[in-house]
């Protein structure tokens, strides 16, 4: 699934966002779901252009894999777009063409410090954008811009969006079942005591608009 960007919204409060209700285990397309704000001054808005559905998702759809139950969440941890707004102190521009890494890292833990922060217990799947805060099955989100990257001027969001999508892939086969070619995601139920390896070979991406 894609939410792509039909119209400069930046002025309204109001955007499109395929919402999950962690409560009930629904998936629901909204149109009034809140355009987020810059948090802080590091904060910067993405505008989606590409947004993936990964295995993850749906385990976590299927109530099998932890997420926010707090409020209704904008899903969707895999996407791509065009930076609107930034924070004060950020060293991002507006139109900057970005792909979002998701997880966060604690910058203390050895998972963290040997690179390796998806595996962090305190912040790594504990914190990630689409699971934790709103992702990218919304028009917009908000990103730390250490989640941030910048992409080469001759790769497209598109491109980025299937690269990335095979990547996770080959990460799934290489840590699964490669025979099979069913490598899995594991989804821990609890993510406290146990590392969560990121892919699947059965994670999709396809473009609707
Ligand atoms: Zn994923
Ligand atoms: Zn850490």
């Amino acid at each position: 699934m894609v939410v792509a960007i039909r119209a400069d919204l930046a002025q309204d409060i109001n955007m499109e966002a395929v919402v999950f209700n962690g409560k009930e285990l629904t998936l629901k397309y909204v149109k009034d779901f809140p355009i987020p704000k810059i948090v802080n001054d590091t904060d910067v808005i993405v505008k989606v252009e590409y947004s993936g559905i990964c295995g993850t998702d749906v385990h976590i759809i299927q109530g099998e894999f932890p997420a926010s139950k707090e409020r209704p969440l904008a899903m969707g941890h895999e996407f791509s777009g065009i930076i609107t707004q930034v924070g004060k102190a950020s060293v991002f521009k507006v139109g900057q063409k970005v792909v979002v890494d998701p997880n966060s890292a604690c910058h203390i833990c050895d998972h963290c410090r040997s690179g390796n922060y998806h595996y962090c217990l305190t912040a790594g799947i504990n914190s990630t954008i689409g699971i934790w805060r709103d992702g990218g099955w919304a028009e917009y989100v908000l990103c730390p811009q250490n989640n941030v990257f910048t992409l080469p001027d001759d790769i497209t969001t598109e491109q980025e969006a299937a690269s990335g999508r095979a990547a996770a892939s080959l990460r799934g086969r290489a840590s699964g079942d490669a025979a099979k070619g069913t490598a899995q995601t594991e989804a821990p139920l609890s993510t406290a005591k146990k590392p969560t390896k990121y892919g699947s070979a059965r994670c999709a991406r396809l473009r609707l608009l």
